[in-house]
């Protein structure tokens, strides 16, 4: 398991594996080809069908700027990664360079089917259950079992961390109007904000003050702005909401906070090492579940509960996502994806509140690993329409219902999918197969150039 500043980034929305990971691409073969002049990207899978709502291409442009960039969204030819693109870098004598790209999520890319040199592991251990037993053997806190690994640089790094999640939501707060896109939605976190000052008891005000906080980066992110990666951007609202939370109304100190976001990052690792936390692997539970489980964990940190209490924490939140879609309106890291970070901050205070009480009177039957384990499976089955690709779930009702014009490339996979649909049942099953899992000899790209 790699260290946790790989999973805890700070970088441009709205979408770590749609935006982050391929501005990374661009700037790798921006070094690996100084000279070249002309960038030719293709998009495959999930970039393809939902790269424009995420802006990937406007990230490559502003990533290559001053180069001619053609870009192609090719979401026909199966990828064994749904996030793959290649780039051809050509020179001024005319050769070229291509490399091959995934981005596997949180921003992390492999490049040609290799992970970087800089992303080593330094955990010794891979399961909460080998962590939590290790802990118990040496009388150390999560947070210390993360010091202890990390090194003390490692609060050096957080306290940046610390800072760009406040300023995620401080922006995110003190701005309105619209947001980019087709969708035309408004930013609505400060209006909920002014809300939450005239409600009736005091839990409704603290309830709504969180998800305002993380309506407010959730915002940020969705207009392109800097956020952190929580373990995505799309779910980057969820465990900043917490810190803002405990930073300005609870008025925690940083210390507790950095170690909060420890535990957190911890959290997250795991996740990543033993499941995904990319949509387009496993749906939301992937990203908004992990968050809300990271979050539940820094809630129980902070508030001094046990190792066994952080675990439960984190475990309730996740388990309770176990099975959530990814089929974001449009491809825009917006519906639902803001609203449910709100949601999620709530529900990581109330995990945590759970967990305190629960382990005191039974003891935990489903661990974290075997939630993490079981988030895993269930994203495999979860059909690849639900898996951020905007071609069922409310990306297609939202859209039936008359809301918002039809994006020409979302159109043509729509038809592609209507066409899969109504083949015989078992040519059905024989095209689903061969849409996920074989090349297509037949089928031609639909290539957007700009
Ligand atoms: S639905 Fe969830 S996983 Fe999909 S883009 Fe939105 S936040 Fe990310």
């Amino acid at each position: 398991m790699q260290t946790i500043k790989e999973l805890l980034k700070i970088g441009p929305g709205p979408s770590s594996s749609h935006t982050f990971g391929p501005m990374r691409a661009a700037q790798d073969m921006l070094a690996s080809a100084p000279e070249a002049k002309r960038f030719d990207i293709t998009l495959f899978g999930s970039l393809a069908l939902t790269g424009k709502g995420h802006l990937t291409d406007e990230i490559l442009k502003k990533t290559l700027k001053g180069k001619t960039v053609e870009i192609r969204f090719d979401w026909k030819t199966p990828q064994e990664h749904p996030n793959t693109m290649t780039i051809t870098a050509t020179n001024p004598d005319g050769s070229t360079l291509t490399k091959t790209y995934v981005s596997i999520g949180g921003g992390k890319i492999m490049i040609d089917g290799k992970m970087p040199q800089s992303a080593k592991d330094i955990y010794p251990h891979t399961t909460l259950d080998e962590i939590q037993a290790y802990c118990k053997k040496n009388y150390l806190r999560l947070d210390e079992y993360v010091t202890q690994i990390e090194g003390k640089e490692i609060d050096v790094y957080l306290a940046k961390i610390y800072k760009a999640m406040l300023n995620s939501v401080k922006k995110g707060l003190s701005k309105t109007g619209r947001l980019p896109g087709k969708l035309h939605l408004d930013r609505v976190a400060y209006a909920l904000f002014e809300s939450a000052q005239t409600c009736d008891s005091q839990a409704d005000q603290d309830a709504l003050l969180l998800q305002s906080y993380a309506y407010a980066a959730s915002e940020q992110n969705a207009s392109g702005g800097t956020v952190v990666t929580a373990p995505t951007m799309g779910s980057c609202g969820v465990l900043p909401s917490l810190v803002y939370h405990y930073t300005i109304d609870k008025q925690m100190p940083k210390k507790t906070i950095l170690n909060g976001l420890k535990v957190a990052g911890l959290i997250g690792n795991l996740i990543q090492e033993n499941a995904t936390i990319s949509g387009a692997k496993a749906g939301c539970q992937a990203e908004v579940g992990a968050a809300c489980a990271m979050a539940a964990a820094f809630c129980a940190s902070c508030d001094r509960m046990s190792n066994e209490q952080i675990e439960c924490a984190a475990e309730i939140g996740l388990e309770h996502h176990l099975g959530l879609t990814c089929d974001p309106v449009m491809g825009y890291v917006m519906i639902p994806c803001i609203e449910r970070n709100a949601v999620a901050s709530t529900r990581a205070v109330d995990a945590a509140r759970l967990a305190k009480y629960l382990r005191n009177v039974k003891k935990n039957r489903v661990s974290f690993d075997m939630v993490v384990k079981t988030m895993n499976l269930t994203g495999k089955k979860l059909p690849m329409e639900l898996k951020e690709t905007s071609l069922d779930g409310l990306a297609v009702v939202v859209m039936e219902n008359g809301r918002y014009g039809h994006d020409p490339i979302q159109k043509e996979a729509a038809a592609a999918k209507e066409n899969h649909l109504s083949a015989k049942p078992d040519q059905k099953q024989e095209g689903i197969q061969d849409m996920e899992n074989q090349a297509d000899p037949a089928a031609s790209t639909s290539p957007a150039s700009f």
